[in-house]
């Protein structure tokens, strides 16, 4: 966690009134916020460190549904669905498509903040950690947080995605264009070959002989793939 005490938040919500007083309240309790009007917007917040996302299900560009469910495509990161739609059905959508909780139109802006509080606590306690090669490479997909050897390493975020993104799925060999959809924020912004410089620096901190990688390994006129062997929990 960087800028804010108790974590960083992103609410994605088109009404402005809404998103600045929920915001007013959750900085007063701590966290750090960013809004984004809309889902085009929260797309390119996500390259941000995010403790926990909260998203409107009416959007001017996309439905929220869709934005959740681009957003499960390679995250767990806690969301916290607004909704005023209030049948059953709805929320059992809602919570279908990846959310893990709802807050009905209109609610208490106290009551959101007790539920992002709860919700975190949750989440923290099962703290997500991927663990290499008998521990010699451990990633906490919660906080961040990657160590070599017992000692933390410090990681650009984009280092971190492409490390996670190919962690998550070892031996699968992901292409330079999968990675820079992936961890560039689903979008082409980046230039294919500026995967190989990140992962050229990556390899410099979590590799012991960069030339002989344990982790990233090259596949010629493919991509990378990920050859760290997962240690039983
Ligand atoms: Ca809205």
């Amino acid at each position: 966690m960087t800028a804010g005490k108790k974590g960083n938040l992103l609410i994605v919500e088109d009404e402005k009134k809404i998103s600045d007083i929920t915001k007013a309240y959750l900085e007063r309790d701590g966290y750090h916020v960013s809004v984004a009007e809309t889902a085009e917007r929260a797309i390119k917040l996500l390259k941000e460190p995010l403790d926990l996302i909260i998203l409107d299900l009416m959007l001017p560009d996309i439905p929220g549904e869709e934005l959740c469910r681009l957003i499960r495509q390679d995250s767990d990161i806690p969301i916290i669905m607004l909704t005023a739609k209030s049948a059953e059905e709805d929320r059992i959508k809602g919570l279908g498509m990846g959310a893990d909780d709802y807050v009905v139109k209109p609610f208490s802006p106290r009551e959101l903040v007790a539920r992002v509080n709860a919700l975190l606590r949750r989440t923290k306690k099962s703290a997500k950690t991927l663990s290499f090669n008998q521990g010699s490479l451990v990633i906490d997909v919660t906080t961040h947080e990657v160590k070599k050897n017992k000692e933390p390493v410090t990681l650009t975020p984009t280092e971190f995605r492409i490390l996670l993104t190919l962690a998550e799925r070892p031996l699968v060999v992901m292409s330079r264009h999968q990675l820079v959809n992936l961890v560039q924020g689903y979008d082409f912004e980046g230039y294919e070959r500026t995967i190989d410089a990140h992962v050229k620096n990556l390899r410099q901190k979590i590799e012991d002989n960069p030339k002989e990688p344990v982790f990233i390994k090259t596949v010629y006129g493919l991509g990378y793939k990920f050859i760290g062997i997962r240690d039983e929990k």
